[in-house]
C-alpha cells in the first residue's frame, strides 16, 4: 500500500515518491520513475537525492515542519541520469522522517512548448519548400545556361559546340545500332555579295530565315548547327545517303524559290552531303561532306553533291562511282 492512490502508480503526468532523508528512494509511481529515466525496480533502494536540482535534496530534508507538515510547495526541478532537467508544480510532505512528492507537469508550459514546436515544424516545413522551389529554378536556369552556350544567338541554331556533341553522340549511336547516318553541309552562295550590297542587317536576316528553312525541311531528330559564317551542318540520324540527298535537294529548292526584301533575285546555297563509313570518326564525315560542298562551288554552285565514301578495302570512293555502284547493284 502506497501513501498515494492506487491510480496514480501507473500515470506518466503525475509523479508521486517517498525518499527516505538520506535521499534512498523508497517508492515511486510510474511517473516517477519515467522523469529520472530508470525503469522500476532498479531505481526503488538507489539515492536520487542528486537528481533534486532546485530545491535540493538537503534544504527539503532540512526544512522546517512536523511529522505530516508540507515542508514546499511551488516548482521542483528534477534532473535525469543523463542530465536533462524537468521543472514540475510540487507539494512536498513529511511524514515518518521520510520525504513524500507529489508533482505534475507544468500542462501550460507543455503546451507553449508543443505550440513552439509546431510552429518551428510549419517553418521547416515552409523552409523544405522553399528550398525545394529554389531547387527547381536553379534546375531550370541552369538547363537554361546550357542550351544558351550551345545556341548560336543570331539563328537560333544549334553552334558549333553543340555540332561537336550532337556528332559525337550520333556517330557512337550509330555504330552502335547499326543505323546509318549523315551530314549535310550548305553555305550560301557568294553571301559577300549580299552583305556588300544591302548591308550586314539584311545578311544576318537571310541566315535567320535560312537556319528557319533547315529546321522546317528536316525531321525532328535532325540536328541544325551553324557550323561558321554562313555554313550550316545538318545531322540526318537513322537516314541513308539517297534520303539525305533528297532531304538537301529539297531544301536547295525551298531556298531558290524564296525572296529576301530587298535582294531582288535567289539566294541559292550548294551541299554536299555525306554518309558515315563503318569506323569512321564524326570529324572525317564532316571532312567529307565538306569536300563534296567544296565540289558542288566548283562545278558551278546552287547544287548537291554526295561525298566519296569508302569501299570495303578502306578506299576511298568518288561520289559519282558511289551512286553508280549502288544502281549496279540494283540492276
Ligand atoms: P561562296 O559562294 O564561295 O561561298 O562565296 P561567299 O561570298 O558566300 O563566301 P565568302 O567566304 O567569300 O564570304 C562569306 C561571307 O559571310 C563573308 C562574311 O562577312 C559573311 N558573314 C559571316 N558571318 C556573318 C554574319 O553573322 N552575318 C552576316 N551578315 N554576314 C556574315
Ligand atoms: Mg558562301
Ligand atoms: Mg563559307
Amino acid at each position: 500500500m502506497h501513501w498515494y492512490a492506487a491510480e496514480l502508480e501507473p500515470l506518466l503526468s503525475v509523479v508521486a515518491a517517498t525518499i527516505d532523508k538520506d535521499g534512498t528512494l523508497v517508492e515511486a509511481n510510474a511517473g516517477f520513475l519515467k522523469l529520472i529515466n530508470d525503469p522500476a525496480p532498479t531505481a526503488i533502494g538507489m539515492c536520487v537525492s542528486k537528481l533534486f536540482i532546485a530545491p535540493d535534496f538537503v534544504s527539503l530534508a532540512d526544512a522546517e515542519g512536523g511529522d505530516g507538515a508540507e515542508i514546499y510547495q511551488g516548482l521542483l526541478t528534477i534532473g535525469d541520469a543523463e542530465g536533462r532537467t524537468r521543472s514540475l508544480h510540487a507539494r512536498v510532505w513529511r511524514r515518518a522522517g521520510q520525504v513524500r512528492v507529489l508533482a505534475e507537469y507544468d500542462v501550460e508550459e507543455l503546451e507553449r512548448l508543443s505550440r513552439a514546436m509546431f510552429d518551428l515544424n510549419h517553418e521547416y516545413a515552409n523552409a523544405q519548400l522553399d528550398l525545394a522551389q529554389t531547387n527547381l529554378r536553379l534546375r531550370q536556369r541552369e538547363a537554361e545556361i546550357i542550351a544558351l552556350s550551345l545556341t548560336d544567338p543570331l539563328t537560333g541554331a544549334g553552334n558549333r559546340r553543340a555540332l561537336e556533341k550532337a556528332l559525337a553522340l550520333e556517330t557512337t549511336r550509330a555504330a552502335r545500332t547499326g543505323t546509318s547516318l549523315c551530314a549535310v553541309m550548305a553555305d550560301l552562295d557568294h553571301f559577300k555579295r549580299i552583305n556588300d550590297t544591302f548591308g550586314h542587317d539584311v545578311g544576318d536576316n537571310v541566315l535567320a530565315a535560312f537556319a528557319d528553312l533547315l529546321r522546317r525541311k528536316t525531321r525532328g531528330t535532325d540536328v541544325v548547327a551553324r557550323f561558321g559564317g554562313e555554313e550550316f551542318v545538318v545531322l540526318m540520324p537513322h537516314t541513308d545517303l539517297e534520303r539525305a540527298t533528297d532531304s538537301a535537294e529539297r531544301i536547295r529548292e525551298a531556298l531558290e524559290s524564296v525572296r529576301f526584301e530587298p535582294v531582288p533575285g535567289a539566294v541559292t546555297v550548294s551541299m554536299g552531303v555525306a554518309e558515315l563509313a563503318a569506323d569512321e570518326p564524326g570529324e572525317a564525315l564532316l571532312r567529307r561532306a565538306d569536300k563534296a560542298l567544296y565540289e558542288a562551288k566548283q562545278s558551278g554552285r546552287n547544287r548537291v553533291v554526295t561525298s566519296a565514301t569508302v569501299d570495303a578495302c578502306g578506299t576511298a570512293l568518288e561520289s559519282d562511282a558511289l551512286t553508280r555502284l549502288r544502281h549496279e547493284d540494283n540492276l
